[in-house]
């Protein structure tokens, strides 16, 4: 596995299929380097390349691109449209706002009736804990970021003014903007950005199946996981540590599911210094890991949490911070005292956003989303752990509807195939060729189908992942 013509030989390979699976060709009329767009995520290379995917259009669990050809989407956009491509109420919800009131502010105690609904739907819905306010941004980093300045403003009200450092966790994924990158604990949203700011800590990845010692078990690696966190804030001083911040689920890190006992021990930990718990739900809320929140299938109690994403299915901008009493009766009266909570956007509680958001919430209640979501993810999740006896797959790991697969030499998480081989690249490759989009990071494949994926759908996709990965073992071998 270590011949360099055989690397030389793959990078081309890689490369070709690139421009063989993406029909679109751009023409490059003027001489620029690439199309116009400084792209998100994307490397220089594939916008000069000019055959980036262009979509055109969507139909419940399916993509088609501007050439007509038709993939299964099965990470729901990105993570973000439990209802699929062309749910008719979420358009009509969309127009009749667009209609009515297109657009107001929700600044200087004007609002609209839209965001005051919605702010009252998402709070009774959480029922982990009591959830007393909610804040609206137009995404999960805005979300993140306001985390940081809500839990600030806290603590200098109540006379903390040094309780402001923040722990999130190795791999955690939480936005892109300066702050919610800080807190991610992804080198890439670090490296060329002077990242990540110093009041943030990074602890440990819970992943179990990578990090484990030889003959721990999984409650034992919890244990000392969190006897780790309590270290690191002894080391620091409780008294300088404000919040931790944790995903339910890990996902852009490579779907990482908390391992058994992992967060009763950290919420002991963090309870014990004092130390807020934010749980960023961006992912995993709205039923994605057969709960209505991640929180409530981990029996996390956080202070604050962020959503996003299938708040609104994707269809419109939107995301949210739900505060806790604790927090919430804080700020309300320290913003009486200054005269005002000097924080908000333009577009905090877009009226067709929430509009949107209150038609996505119904839908979930009425159709049962939950009973859904636990009715298919079975066959979803056995239908594709069922390959982990590939000889290129070190693990596969999901639950409900979210699912990551890691391919690593020899079954062992450390023996990684060398990068230039771009394993994960090419098994990406291959499923866009048959008709699929799946994430590729790095060597990990990231997965989660829309909620509305039906069993023949589910099929299709695990017959289509067997097919990349057949193609992908014979390259290796
Ligand atoms: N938090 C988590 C857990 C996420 O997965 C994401 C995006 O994938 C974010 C925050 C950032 O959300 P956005 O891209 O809407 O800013």
């Amino acid at each position: 596995l270590t011949e360099a013509p055989l690397q030389a030989r793959w990078n081309s390979t890689v490369a070709s299929l690139q421009k063989d699976v993406s029909a679109t060709e751009l023409k490059d009329e003027k001489g620029f380097k690439g199309h116009s767009m400084l792209a998100p995520f994307t490397a220089g290379w594939q916008t000069t390349d000019l055959h980036p995917l262009v979509i055109d259009k969507s139909e419940g669990s399916y993509v088609y691109d501007i050439n007509g050809k038709k993939y299964l989407d099965s990470l729901a956009g990105l993570w973000c449209n439990p209802l699929g491509g062309n749910e008719p109420r979420l358009v009509a919800a969309a127009t009749a706002q667009l209609n009515k009131l297109p657009f107001y502010h929700s600044f200087w105690n004007r609002t609209t009736k839209p965001a005051l609904d919605l702010a009252k739907e998402v709070r009774d819905m959480f029922t982990a804990t009591e959830i007393e306010k909610v804040f609206f941004t137009n995404s999960g980093s805005e979300a993140n970021d306001t985390q940081v300045k809500l839990v600030w403003y806290y603590n200098n009200a109540l006379g903390r003014p040094n309780k402001k450092k923040f722990i999130a966790r190795a791999k955690s994924y939480h936005g892109s903007t300066l702050i919610s990158a800080s807190l991610s604990g992804l080198p890439p949203l670090h490296l060329q950005f002077d990242l990540p700011a110093p009041f943030v800590l990074h602890t440990d990845c819970p992943h179990y199946w990578r990090y484990h010692l030889p003959g721990e078990t999984e409650e034992e690696f919890s244990t000392r996981l969190a006897n780790n966190l309590e270290n690191l804030i002894l080391k620091e001083g409780p008294e300088t540590v404000a919040a931790f911040i944790a995903e339910p689920v890990m996902g852009a890190g490579g779907v990482i599911p908390p391992p058994a006992t992992y967060f009763e021990k950290i919420q002991a930990v963090v309870r014990k210094y004092d130390i807020l718990f934010i749980a960023d739900e961006v992912i995993c809320a709205f039923g994605r890991l057969g709960t209505m929140f991640g929180c409530d299938k981990y029996n996390i109690k956080p202070d604050l949490v962020s959503v996003a994403k299938a708040l609104s299915s994707g269809y419109m901008p939107i995301g949210a911070v739900l505060v806790s009493p604790e927090v919430s009766d804080v700020i309300h009266s320290q913003s009486n005292k200054l005269g005002i909570f000097s924080h908000g956007f333009t577009y905090s509680g877009h009226p067709v956003s929430c509009a949107v958001s209150l038609e996505a919430l119904k839908i979930y209640k009425e159709r049962n989303i939950l009973e859904q979501v636990n009715s298919i993810s079975p066959r979803f999740q056995d239908g594709l752990k069922a390959f982990s006896s590939s000889p290129i797959i070190g693990e596969i790991r999901g639950t409900g509807l979210i699912l990551g697969t890691e391919f690593t030499d020899n079954k062992s998480p450390n023996d990684p195939f060398p990068s230039e081989w771009g394993i994960g690249a090419y098994f990406g490759a291959q499923c866009q060729k048959n008709g699929m989009l799946v994430r590729v990071a790095g060597d990990n494949i990231l997965m989660s189908p829309p909620f509305i994926i039906s069993s023949d759908e589910v099929d299709e996709l695990i017959s289509k992942y067997g097919k990349a990965l057949k193609a992908t073992e014979e390259r290796v071998q």
